[in-house]
């Protein structure tokens, strides 16, 4: 298929570690992706010319980049999780910056100031509070394994494969989280096949185990919630199991999912032991996180990317403060101590709940959620109601800002927007709207996701 088109290119010199965490090249001035090559590598590599470019594979590394590293995870090259594991780490901090650097002159054309140097992650594996893993009776086999010639049991517990909705790389051993999820990941797998329990399928939709997920607390919290097509008398006898093997899960939850994606967050839970949510402390604040609620994925790092909002807001006691995409509400309370009130929006309603009950919790009385999609309800009757902010704060997903919400915030005309964002392109693209009124004061990346080109990105901007 296509192998007219393949080519074989010797001794390409990898130059930037670009977009999506694949390396580049060029061979004869056109682009060359290599995926899980190194900058500073030269390598022999097989092409496949696509329109302006090439997308090649990596065959053999002829001199290795002095940032090269031995990766730790034996999964690394076929699980799509972590993607610069082989890169010294201090490197892939160096591109998360230079990717902020790109989008800002290539997206946004406007000027900004040095960016302050990136805040590095204090622990560069088992950073993770939350992970999902999926069964299914057609895990990915490795090619080493079939050259054993023995009959392969292709159950499996672990990572969906990129673009294949019914294929998992099944997982002995994930760096990212705490390493008591792996021993409950083996241990479900274990139980289940000594059981014979059926691994859901995803393309005959036929069996009833489909996915795990935990969630963990600095504070020693571990929630598993496990997701099953039907809950029978197998499904209750594991967590009977499960109940009595990991004391150390305190909240163990259930979910029914009968339909055919794995998406559980519309599913009510059914707590089978222990508590329906568990705790996070960061500073003097504590945050209850429940079974679907979003919660940032590296708390240590969360707790920096707060107090650097906290610091580029320097919020006075007079002042109104907005926080767009509050979610439970984490950023408002933050800085709601300083403000003489802060005024949060989501449209997530299980969240606003829960970012009252964290308020409350937290004796903040000075702080509002209201729930709704911030491009439909910030308007000059929402401005007039809860009063014009010095201050706003905004955190977008990775889509960025609604060109209405960009527009509300200019008539608005805030003192000061401190922009957070996880994708500096759509960041660099809001600001480009912002700019006429606005000036790049401040820009501070932090590292929220060691081992993946994604960056978190903090921006202060100030009105001209
Ligand atoms: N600032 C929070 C959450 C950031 S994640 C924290 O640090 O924890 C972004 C949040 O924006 C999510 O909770 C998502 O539900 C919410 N969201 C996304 N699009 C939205 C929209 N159009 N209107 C309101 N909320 C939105």
């Amino acid at each position: 298929m296509g192998k007219k088109k393949q080519i074989i290119i010797e001794n390409l010199e990898i130059k930037d570690a670009g977009a999506e965490g694949v390396s580049v090249g060029r061979h004869q001035d056109t682009v060359v992706f290599v995926p899980y090559a190194v900058p500073g590598d030269v390598v022999d590599v097989k092409a496949m010319k696509k329109r302006s470019y090439y997308h090649a594979q990596l065959m053999k590394i002829k001199v290795p980049s002095p940032h090269r590293v031995e990766p730790p995870c034996r999964h690394f090259g076929y699980c799509g999780g972590c993607k610069w594991q082989q890169m010294d780490y201090t490197t892939q901090l160096q591109y998360k910056q230079k990717q902020i650097v790109d989008s800002f002159i290539r997206i946004g054309k406007f000027p900004f100031p040095q960016l302050l140097p990136i805040l590095a992650s204090d622990n560069i594996y088992a950073y993770r509070n939350k992970i999902e893993y999926t069964f299914s009776p057609r895990r990915w086999v490795l090619e080493e394994e079939i050259t054993q010639n023995e009959t392969i049991d292709k159950r499996g517990l672990g990572f969906h494969i990129q673009g294949m909705f019914d294929r998992v790389l099944d997982i002995e051993k994930c760096h990212l989280h705490p390493d008591i999820g792996n021993k409950i990941r083996n241990t479900i797998k274990a139980y289940a096949i000594e059981h014979n329990l059926d691994f859901w399928d995803a393309r005959d939709k036929t069996g009833f185990l489909r996915n795990l997920m935990m969630r963990f607390s600095t504070c020693g919290d571990l929630m598993l919630i496990v997701a099953f097509r039907t809950y029978n008398e197998s499904a209750e006898k594991m967590m009977h199991f499960i109940h009595k093997q990991f004391p150390e899960i305190n909240s163990l939850i259930y979910v029914v999912n009968e339909k055919d994606n794995d998406v559980i967050t519309d599913l009510p839970v059914h707590l089978y032991a222990g508590k329906d949510h568990i705790t996070e402390k960061m500073n003097d604040l504590q945050f209850k996180i429940s079974p679907h609620a979003f919660f940032q994925t590296n708390p240590q790092q969360a707790l920096k990317l707060y107090n650097t909002v906290k610091d580029f807001a320097q919020v006075q006691a007079d002042e109104l403060v907005y926080d767009l995409y509050t979610g439970t509400g984490t950023i408002a309370l933050f800085v709601a101590r300083d403000a003489k009130k802060v005024v949060g929006i989501e449209y997530i309603e299980p969240a606003v709940v829960d970012a009252f009950e964290n308020a409350k919790n937290n004796n903040i009385n000075n702080v509002d959620f209201i729930a709704g999609d911030i491009a439909k309800i910030l308007n000059p009757a929402f401005v007039s109601t809860q009063g014009k902010p010095q201050i706003i704060i905004s955190d977008p997903p990775r889509a960025g800002m609604h060109p209405d919400v960009i527009t509300q915030i200019l008539a608005i005309e805030p003192e000061k927007i401190v922009y957070v964002s996880c994708n500096p392109a759509t960041q660099a693209r809001d600001i480009a709207m912002l700019i006429h009124k606005y000036k790049v004061e401040k820009v501070q990346p932090v590292d929220m996701f060691p081992h993946t080109h994604h960056v978190e990105n903090l921006v202060l901007l100030i009105k001209k």
